[in-house]
């Protein structure tokens, strides 16, 4: 046994000759189209609308969602490939690809046939945009404390509450939304949440304030308000009252995701300190043959093969269906969201003075790296369920830990 896992089997990383050329694809759309705005983005705090078209027709807004829900396959390694070489230019373009998992992926695991059809279709095909609004200003880690409440009137429900931090709010047509449908249990704090699908065209919807966030410009969150919005019964995803399950485990799944952009920022940011390492002199020397620099390039790299690793063997675990995928989904992601942060920081640090100029695009990585080690659980929450599970997994002990 190769404690807590069974066999050393269990960390093989399924990728494929195929994995590579999708990867060189994605390279050549990011060189192509991403790279020379990437600075524009975060200029101008929004992505042109050509580039989301140029994404459209290269498909990217499927990669991941299988063929007969009008995505292009290809599972979470290939989600996790898209996401990384995206967010090595601009983490905010890959959040704005990468926010449709939050929306379809909770309708491909707990959704009906006809929901699938009618609301993952076109979203994979890029056709319409989704958001997933769960956090609220009372709650984010804290989900079963959400305070938006869904009342049943005959065939459907009537919605009121706030969301906050909803990520591509202002382009979304749909919206998931959480809301409770019953008081919790005495001992089941969880229960009594229910997950909806929600137009953005209903009236009672209305998408407020932008949040000036300290990162991803080009793609930051807004406030979402639900006054009384009706919503028909049949846009229940999953079971009413039991939506907690539906919202926990779709993060199980899309901080796969996550950590792939961490790995991205990662790698972006070491490029550009080793490219200025190798080009920026001090006292006649260029400033790699210091050791001080040249080690700090060694363990930035050691870190970000580490993470790297760690994100493909949790999207390999997804793909084969094996659920410790949960417990390497948290493990990756909290390395990798770390790493990001310290090899961004010592991306700046080798670039000296101009590290923190706004113009060198450096300081960007870590002012992005900071938001991944907070949303879609943070590293706290993360550290909890690594230990749930390794209790749950290994010696069958549930541990209620808070
Ligand atoms: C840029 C951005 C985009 C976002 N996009 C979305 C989105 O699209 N949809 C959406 O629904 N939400 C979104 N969020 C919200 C995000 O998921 C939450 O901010 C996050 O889950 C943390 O919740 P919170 O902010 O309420 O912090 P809190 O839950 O209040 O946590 C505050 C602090 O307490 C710690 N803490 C809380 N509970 C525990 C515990 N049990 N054990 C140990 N420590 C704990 C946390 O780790 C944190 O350090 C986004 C946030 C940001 C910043």
């Amino acid at each position: 046994m190769v404690f807590p896992f069974q066999s050393v089997e269990d960390f093989k990383v399924e990728l494929t000759q195929e994995h590579e050329l999708f990867r060189k694809a994605v390279r050549s759309f990011v060189e192509q189209h991403l790279e020379p705005r990437a600075m524009e983005i975060e200029k101008t705090d929004r992505v042109p609308e050509e580039l989301i078209e140029e994404a459209r027709k290269a498909g990217l807004f499927g990669v991941g969602v299988p063929e007969e829900y009008g995505g292009q396959g290809g599972g979470h390694l290939m989600a996790a490939i898209l996401m990384e070489e995206l967010a090595r230019v601009s983490p905010a373009f890959s959040v704005l690809i990468g926010v449709r998992d939050l929306f379809i992926t909770p309708i491909l695991l707990f959704g009906t046939e006809e929901q699938k059809r009618r609301y993952v279709v076109p979203v994979a095909r890029g056709e319409k945009f989704a958001a997933h609004a769960n956090t609220e200003p009372c709650c984010g880690s804290d989900v079963a404390g959400i305070q938006t409440t869904a009342k049943r009137v005959n065939d459907h429900y009537v919605i009121t509450g706030r969301k906050v931090f909803i990520t591509g709010a202002d382009r979304a047509d749909y919206f998931i939304v959480s809301a409770r449908t019953s008081p919790p249990k005495p001992d089941k704090r969880w229960w009594g949440i229910t997950v909806f699908i929600v137009e953005r065209d209903w009236p009672g919807v209305k998408v407020g304030q932008r949040f000036n966030v300290t990162g991803l410009r080009g793609e930051r969150p807004h406030e979402v308000i639900l006054d009384e919005v009706k919503v028909p019964a049949e846009n229940v995803v999953g079971k009413v009252d039991e939506g907690f399950k539906v919202v926990v485990t779709t993060y199980d799944h899309t901080r796969i995701g996550i950590a792939a952009q961490a790995v991205g920022i990662a790698q972006g940011a070491f490029e550009k300190a080793l490219n200025y390492a190798l080009q920026r002199t001090a006292f006649e020397r260029p400033i790699i043959s210091f050791e001080a620099v040249a080690f700090k390039l060694a363990d930035m790299l050691i870190e970000i093969q580490a993470a790297r690793l760690l994100t493909y063997w949790a999207a390999s675990l997804a793909d084969r269906g094996d659920r410790r995928f949960i417990i390497a989904a948290s493990l990756a992601k909290t390395f990798a969201t770390e790493v990001a942060e310290r090899v961004a920081a010592a991306a700046i640090k080798i670039h000296g003075g101009v590290g923190v100029d706004i113009e060198t695009g450096v300081e960007r990585y870590l002012r992005d790296a900071l938001i991944t080690t907070i949303y879609e659980g943070t590293n706290d929450i993360q550290r909890l369920t690594i230990i749930r599970q390794l209790l749950r997994d290994v010696f069958g002990i549930r541990l209620t830990l808070t």
